[in-house]
């Protein structure tokens, strides 16, 4: 977008005294072009190149195209090659890497995590030992992260949907990072984003404040004693950034890790109260405005501990089923130390290690549990859609099933493609990579790419769309 911004008064008088003389440079810059940014995904798009993209100088994976494309029409950004994120919240990841030398089989929560940008970003930097708990509190929200993190294809992620209070007692002392990328008033998506000008008032960041400081009241008693926590939000609004940082030390005795972290240029950092924060400003760096901190949680136990009521355990439903699995899907369990969950949605499978944490979990509000294998109908086992996406989904064979574009698009719409002759289970793929499954008939096959993610709209003008490029 580009053109002259008309922006609240009270909102320029404010950045004008925050900025000083940056402060011209900031208004030219939120009337400046933005430009699409992709996150390649680190295993399935190894060997894929994007002809006049630049990279994002703090994340390896990160390109910014050289224009605004739709993603839609592309099969690859279906079968999870990449992901449209804004450039400056990956930088996420550097933070994450900081401390991860120091944490072992970990417990990650993402609180607010629709519609899973920085979910899938900390999928991939995880260790096979580590499990993710991704939650969105909106529970019709929540489908859309499943699927962005499904087609992502990590197999040690729980999708739940609960209210961070919730997050408190059921997880009290289990996670040892929790990431709150919190709501806030958006000021640094004006320029991407102008319908949000005309939401912005001084009372609405001093509720949005509140609201900060409530999420991270109700999610503190999660996080284990030495635990980290990263906040984040996506204004420049001192009251919803260095001052909720202030009130975690004084109301939680948050201190700086002792971590290095490796600063892009441009990147304003300031200390609060010792703590390194790291604001992204437009004219300084080529992305959105976006403010994040890393604050550890002190070793001694901590004050509002005695306000939390400690929520019973919920029995588990975890199971070794009854009926057989398919037996290479049986030995891949037992190679991966993977237990099974069979809810009437279907069997899924995690790790084994990971029981204690999943049995807290409410199954009221958890969409899933590790990575969804199938459903036995009858006697006949169908296998997942997300096994499809799999990153490691070779390690069972399916018969692999090529398509053309026009028939990649039309297995995406959920319409009729070409059956292979062989009758049975297939993987379709599109350049190699797999988009899920069909059953074919022989003569012809059914389509059982998902319902609820199948593209509904009409293809736009061939100049408009982005397809990725094979190097
Ligand atoms: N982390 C996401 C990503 O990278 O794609 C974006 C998260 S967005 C900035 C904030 C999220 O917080 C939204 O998904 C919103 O639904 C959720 N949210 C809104 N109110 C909330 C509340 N009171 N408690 C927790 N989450 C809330």
């Amino acid at each position: 977008m580009s053109g002259t911004l008309s922006l609240p008064p009270a909102f320029e008088e404010r950045m004008a005294c925050q900025l000083g003389d940056d402060y011209p440079a900031f208004v030219e810059s939120l009337s400046s072009a933005t430009a699409r940014t992709l996150r390649l995904h680190p295993i399935k798009a190894s060997t894929y190149t994007i002809p006049d993209a630049t990279r994002i100088g703090w994340h390896s994976f990160g390109m910014r195209l050289s224009e605004e494309k739709s993603v839609t029409w592309d099969p690859l950004f279906h079968a999870g090659v990449y992901y449209v994120q804004e450039a400056s919240s990956m930088f996420l990841a550097a933070l994450f890497q900081s401390i991860q030398p120091t944490l072992e089989a970990a417990v990650i929560l993402d609180l607010c995590a629709a519609p899973g940008g920085k979910s899938t970003l900390l999928a991939e930097l995880i260790q096979p030992e580590d499990l993710l708990i991704s939650n969105e509190v909106i529970r019709s929200r929540a489908p859309i992260l499943d699927e962005n993190l499904q087609k992502w294809g990590y197999p040690n992620v729980c999708v739940t949907s609960m209210d961070p209070k919730d997050v408190g007692e059921y997880l009290q002392d289990t996670v040892d990072v929790v990431v709150v990328d919190a709501p806030c008033s958006g000021e640094g998506m004006f320029r991407k984003d102008p319908a949000a000008i005309l939401e912005w008032s001084t009372a609405n960041g001093a509720l949005c404040a509140g609201r900060q400081k409530r999420i991270l009241h109700d999610v503190w008693d999660s996080l284990k004693p030495g635990g980290y926590l990263i906040y984040s939000t996506c204004t420049f609004n001192p009251e919803e950034n260095e001052a909720i940082v202030q009130w975690m030390h004084e109301s939680f005795g948050v201190e700086a890790p002792e971590c290095i972290v490796n600063i892009p240029d441009g990147v304003v950092t300031l200390s609060v109260s010792g703590i390194p924060t790291y604001a992204f400003l437009p004219h300084r760096i080529a992305g959105e405005g976006f403010f994040i901190t890393l604050v550890r949680k002190p070793d001694t136990i901590n004050t509002i501990r005695s306000t939390v009521r400690s929520k019973s355990k919920k029995k588990t439903s975890t199971s070794t089923p009854s009926t057989p699995l398919p037996e290479p899907l049986h030995q891949w369990m037992e190679r991966k130390g993977y237990k099974i969950q069979i809810t009437k949605e279907g069997c899924t499978a995690y790790p084994e290690a990971w029981s204690y944490v999943i049995e807290k979990l409410p199954t009221n509000k958890t969409v899933r549990c590790g990575l969804p294998i199938g459903t036995l109908k009858g006697k006949d086992w169908m296998p997942a859609h997300a096994w499809a996406l799999y990153i490691e989904a070779d390690s069972i064979h399916y018969p692999t099933y090529e398509l053309t574009y026009t028939d990649a698009i039309r297995y995406l719409r959920k319409e009729e493609i070409t059956a292979p002759e062989e009758k049975g289970w297939h993987i379709v793929t599109y350049l190699g990579h797999a988009l899920g499954f069909i059953k074919s008939m022989g003569n012809r096959c059914n389509n059982y790419y998902p319902s609820e993610w199948r593209i509904r709209h009409a293809i736009p003008e061939y100049s408009t769309l982005f397809l990725l490029e094979k190097v």
